[in-house]
């Protein structure tokens, strides 16, 4: 455990170049606290660390899935040249993804947890986290989980790299992820860091033989806005096709956690099947 948490401090040290660099905004404080701060677009509704009250709580309907209500029009999964944000919107199918691990603190409890529930999740790893904990790289892939190739070293704004950068993020990564699972596995997804696309990257995914995946229901979990927030976001935005961006890795992520305890079993009894994307 110490030596992983120095290894991570390490990666967020030498990381932080570009990130300090780069952004003005909050991620400044969540790098100078030894996290990622996610994988969240810039811009998009931020309320963090927010404590859970002693305030019971609420836990609304989740919307059934109804045929004909998606996050995207019907068969289109794909901004025009741009990554994957939905399913194929035509039945009760929705993904889970799990962002910035494996992390030996969290990994395992979402393993069990998706365990509990029967559910299949994509789990977006960082190569270096992979070449860290193994261990962890076959215990998804035995649960049944796909895993995502998301870079290397999680740099902070992967759309002002070079193509060379990119594609060095990539290949590490796939490495990384295929030398810990011990059966050959290869990444066929790509996802970015924060969600930064450009014509670079999603050349450079071409290029990798992956395929850039996006999401549309993201409650910033990462930022820990409290359990009410996360579960109240997952259930009243959730449509047959969504892609929910959740994280295991990158920081403390106990708030993850106990609302996908539960959100999950919500889901599934609204009649939602976990897909891969
Ligand atoms: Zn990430």
């Amino acid at each position: 455990m110490t030596a992983g948490v120095s290894r991570r401090s390490l990666l967020l040290t030498l990381g932080g170049v570009g990130l300090l660099a780069g952004c003005g905004d909050d991620h400044a404080d969540w790098h100078a606290a030894g996290e990622l701060p996610g994988d969240s677009r810039p811009g998009d509704e931020a309320s963090p660390d927010v404590s859970d009250s002693a305030t019971p709580l609420v836990v609304p309907p989740a919307n059934p899935p109804t045929a004909g209500v998606c996050p995207a029009p019907q068969g289109v999964v794909q901004k025009q040249g741009g990554p994957q944000y939905v399913l194929p919107c035509h039945g009760t199918d929705i993904a889970l993804t799990v962002d910035d691990g494996p992390d030996p603190r969290y990994t395992p409890k979402m393993l069990a947890l998706l365990a509990q529930y029967g559910i299949r999740a994509t789990f977006c790893m960082i190569g270096r986290s992979a070449a860290a904990h193994p261990d962890l790289v076959k215990r998804v892939l035995d649960g049944g989980h796909h895993i995502a190739n998301h870079t290397f070293s999680h740099p902070l704004n992967i759309a002002k790299l070079s193509a060379s950068a990119v594609r060095a993020e990539m290949a590490k990564a796939t490495d990384a992820i295929t030398k810990a699972s011990g059966n050959g596995y290869r990444p066929t997804l790509f996802r970015s860091p924060g969600g930064a696309w450009s014509p670079t990257v999603l050349g450079q995914c071409g290029a990798e033989g992956l395929r850039a995946l996006d999401w549309t229901v993201d409650p910033r979990d990462w930022s820990r806005p409290g359990v009410q927030h996360i579960v109240t976001t997952i259930l009243t935005k959730t449509h047959p096709g969504s892609i929910i961006l959740e994280h295991d890795g990158g920081g403390n992520r106990e708030q993850t956690l106990t609302a996908l305890g539960v959100v999950l079993p919500r889901l599934r009894d609204a009649g939602y099947t976990f897909a891969q994307p």
